[in-house]
């Protein structure tokens, strides 16, 4: 039996891993939740999962969440990034799920792997914000990081085929998310609601703005770096719209070995969970007959310069992986709240990069959050003048 505790509880990937350890009473239980301000839903995942340890962002929700439980339920409340840092590393904890959102889960993360737990990481901005400091806290610590991201977990399937000099390159595969095939010269008139429409997956808003853009192609290249070690020159991309093939690894020999499964995040959770064993799942089979059909497509770079920009932040190195993911959160958000166009996106993140210079990789946890800071202030900067202009268009 393995004790699971659950970062971001009450979003997308969390509901998705308490599902998971619902499925397997006899595998797991859940120890600790932290969740936002969603204390409704945490509520009953406390009812649900008893852990013996929660979290909340804001203390003023202890109370609330306090009056939402039945009496005589006995849990401990704890709040603010403290009450975060408490989840990650709870001592009772085997298996920490990574499932925020952003930037915000980077502290968290850190804390978990310096704990040396087991951190089953959807939160792909954590590697691309802190990789080689998260790492070394690994290698420290013997914690182990198992990719949730539908990509590296098929990567990371992939790769136990062949040994690591025997690879020759990785090829994640995209989506290419709702507009693909639409007219270039529409870009400008993309709304919240047509960006949000992912074809093939259900994912959070974030995640699906950065499907859109295929930003979340880029940062998934810096991930695939620190995950695999790989440089950026052998990290591929093809698009392939039915999303059933997750990634392939390419051998020296010329083999490439795939992962296919069905387009739902239980899978890679589940695997993170139980790796280097596998569990019969209920989550249904892929039917390759329904199916039936596997395109791929070369990467447009006029239509997905996310994707050339990230790969530019890799090989420049230091922070700015860190400044283009940062700069990227505060411009979705514009994006979401109708401050800005879609195509100025990427052209925030661009201009933020280039305002920014060069930028040496963060020691500290402290450095990796300043630098994220600086990246969202420029951004924040350029939006505003961005933001005028559309309100003139
Ligand atoms: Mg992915």
């Amino acid at each position: 039996m393995k004790s699971v505790s659950v970062l971001g509880s009450t979003g997308s990937i969390g509901q998705s891993a308490l599902e998971v350890v619902e499925a397997f009473p006899e595998a797991f239980q859940v120890v600790a939740l932290a969740a936002g301000r969603s204390v409704e839903k945490l509520a009953s995942q406390i009812v649900k999962h008893r852990p013996e340890l929660v979290s909340v962002s804001e203390a003023e929700d202890v109370r609330k969440l306090k009056a939402l439980l039945p009496a005589g339920l006995s849990v401990r409340i704890a709040a603010g990034t403290s009450g975060l840092d408490e989840v990650a590393s709870f001592e009772e904890s085997d298996i920490v799920v990574g499932g925020l959102v952003g930037a915000l889960g980077l502290r968290s993360a850190y804390a978990a792997v310096r704990a040396g737990k087991r951190l089953a990481l959807a939160n792909k901005e954590t590697l691309v914000v802190a990789g080689a400091l998260i790492l070394e806290a690994a290698r420290e610590s013997g914690a182990e990081i198992l990719p949730v991201d539908s990509e590296h977990s098929a990567i990371h399937q992939a790769l136990r085929c062949g040994r690591p000099h025997e690879v020759e390159r990785l090829v994640l595969t995209a989506s290419g998310g709702p507009f693909r095939q639409r007219d270039l010269s529409t870009f400008d008139t993309i709304s919240v609601a047509d960006a949000l429409a992912h074809p093939t997956w259900k994912m959070g808003p974030k995640i699906t703005i950065d499907s859109a853009t295929m930003m979340n192609k880029g940062l998934e290249i810096i991930e695939a770096h620190f995950l695999f070690g790989l440089p950026s020159d052998a990290i591929d991309v093809v698009i392939h719209p039915q999303s059933i093939i997750h990634s392939f690894v390419e051998f020296v020999d010329g083999s490439l070995v795939a992962q296919l499964a069905r387009n739902d995040m239980k899978f890679p959770i589940l695997y993170a969970m139980t790796y280097p064993d596998r569990l019969p799942n209920a989550f249904g089979r892929l039917d390759l007959v329904a199916a039936r059909t596997l395109e791929f497509f070369g990467v447009d770079p006029a239509r997905y310069p996310a994707v050339g920009l990230a790969r530019a932040a890799l090989s420049q190195g230091g922070g700015m992986p860190a400044i283009i993911n940062a700069a990227n959160e505060v411009a979705v958000e514009a994006f979401l709240a109708g401050k800005i166009f879609f195509p100025d996106i990427v052209a925030v993140v661009s201009e933020t990069a280039s305002a920014v210079g060069a930028v040496p990789a963060a020691r500290t946890l402290e450095e990796a959050e300043g630098i994220d800071q600086n990246g969202r202030v420029r951004a924040r900067e350029i939006i505003q003048r961005v933001a005028r202009a559309a309100v003139a268009h």
